[in-house]
């Protein structure tokens, strides 16, 4: 095998992102190992060129469509294909130099670029954990029939998956753990009042907006107890949240003989996604190191679903079972946008999630279109009932 066939071909969804720039760190890393073969991007088309321009990856698509003219104009100097629209994405997963799909995009536009790439054989890095939320059991099912594996991306499942490497035994409980978020020692009348600027100052991770309201809200936290779920095949009974505000402890697995592994390190998301690139292997980083004499209170609470009523309204997602998950997932987008955008109030996120999770239709066993109809359906009754 020559230099060239050795370095992974890694398509990444959502190259413009939070994740998508980190993953493109680890590429800079190391290009002995990796090469970026797509990068993907919703309507930031400037920086799409500037990373095609630097990581001359085969091809590049804009979802959006109306900046397909500036992004190949842009290029036209370039052995780049151009691609424009969310059909693009589907294909260019499939494409046979690809060898690893990183899914960094936001929200339930991920769920159809990961069922192609899974179709395809591809192995997926998942960052975007709505998929998960939204069709776990579908994306398991499609996993098994083609033989996929799933490197999670997020920190959490990073760590409870390394937590996991050797064993064979079952898991007594999974401790998922959480920031808490700015907001995790506020009053209910203090979050009666919160602004999106007061939101998106996150203590510890940088991140795209959408997950930083979320991480506010808890609803990220609910979310990763689904994803977990379907990720580890745990029942949610066993899957405890624990607020951990210094963010070393990334979560913990705990077995039958109450031995607890955990994975600790720096908050840097570079660390989880370089993991799933390389593995079994761990490559060199320069990330840094966790300062044991510098962590003097590492502490943990527990979560309190009465201020933060998204986490308990994802745990009766997943009790209710079929496209719950969907429905509840759905209308997080909507009142996640509208919050950014001040048209609705912090706590007022949860009544209308909560609201339009009993006024959508349920289906117990959904299929793919089952999905779509209900993302569909959702939308409008969380759109109309913030209206009203
Ligand atoms: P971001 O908003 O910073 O980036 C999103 C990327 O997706 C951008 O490149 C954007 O162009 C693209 N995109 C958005 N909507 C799209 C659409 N409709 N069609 C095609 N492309 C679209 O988001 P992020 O913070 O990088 O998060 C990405 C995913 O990773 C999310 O699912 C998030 O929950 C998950 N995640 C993020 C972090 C983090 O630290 N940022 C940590 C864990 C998990
Ligand atoms: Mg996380």
């Amino acid at each position: 095998m020559n230099q060239e066939q050795s370095k992974k071909q890694i398509a990444i969804l959502g190259s413009t992102g939070s994740i998508g720039t980190q993953a493109l760190d680890v590429i800079a890393e190391h290009p002995d190992r990796f090469e970026a073969r797509v990068l993907t991007a919703n309507t930031r088309w400037q920086l799409l060129a500037e990373q095609a321009r630097r990581f001359l990856p085969a091809a590049v698509v804009i979802a959006d469509e109306r900046h397909y003219e500036a992004l190949s104009a842009a290029l036209a100097d370039l052995p780049i294909q151009v691609f424009a629209g969310p059909d693009a994405l589907c294909q260019v997963v499939q494409s046979s130099e690809v060898e690893m799909v990183l899914t960094a995009m936001v929200g339930f536009a991920g769920l159809a670029p990961t069922i192609a790439a899974i179709r395809a054989g591809k192995p997926i890095a998942l960052a975007n954990k709505e998929t998960m939320v939204v069709a776990g059991e579908l994306i398991n099912r499609l996993c098994r029939e083609n033989q996929v594996p799933i490197l999670p991306v997020d920190s959490e499942h990073s760590a409870i998956f390394q937590s996991l490497i050797g064993e064979v035994s079952p898991i007594e409980k999974i401790i998922l753990t959480a920031s808490g978020g700015p907001f995790r020692t506020f009053t209910r009348e203090q979050l009666e009042t919160v602004t999106p600027a007061m939101a998106l100052r996150h203590p510890n991770w940088d991140m795209g907006a959408k997950i930083t309201i979320d991480s506010a809200s808890m609803m990220n936290k609910g979310f990763e107890v689904i994803e977990a779920k379907w990720l580890f095949g745990v029942e949610p009974s066993r899957i405890q949240v624990v607020v951990h505000p210094q963010s070393v402890v990334h979560s913990a697995v705990q077995f039958a003989d109450g031995a607890v592994k955990a994975q600790l390190g720096v908050p840097d998301m570079r660390v989880p996604i370089q993991l799933a690139f390389s593995y079994p292997e761990r490559l060199h980083s320069n990330f840094g190191r966790l300062d044991w004499f510098t962590m003097h209170d590492l502490t943990f609470e527990a979560p309190d679903t009465e201020r933060f009523r998204c986490l308990a309204l994802a745990y009766e997602a997943l009790h209710r079972g079929g496209n719950a998950p969907c429905i509840v997932n759905a209308a997080n987008e909507i009142v996640n946008r509208a919050f950014l955008e001040g048209r609705c109030r912090f706590l007022q996120m949860a009544d209308v999630i909560a609201d339009t999770l009993d006024r959508a239709t349920f289906i117990t066993t959904p299929t793919y279109e089952d999905y779509l109809q209900s993302d569909a359906e959702a939308r409008r009754i969380a759109t109309s009932i913030l209206n009203l």
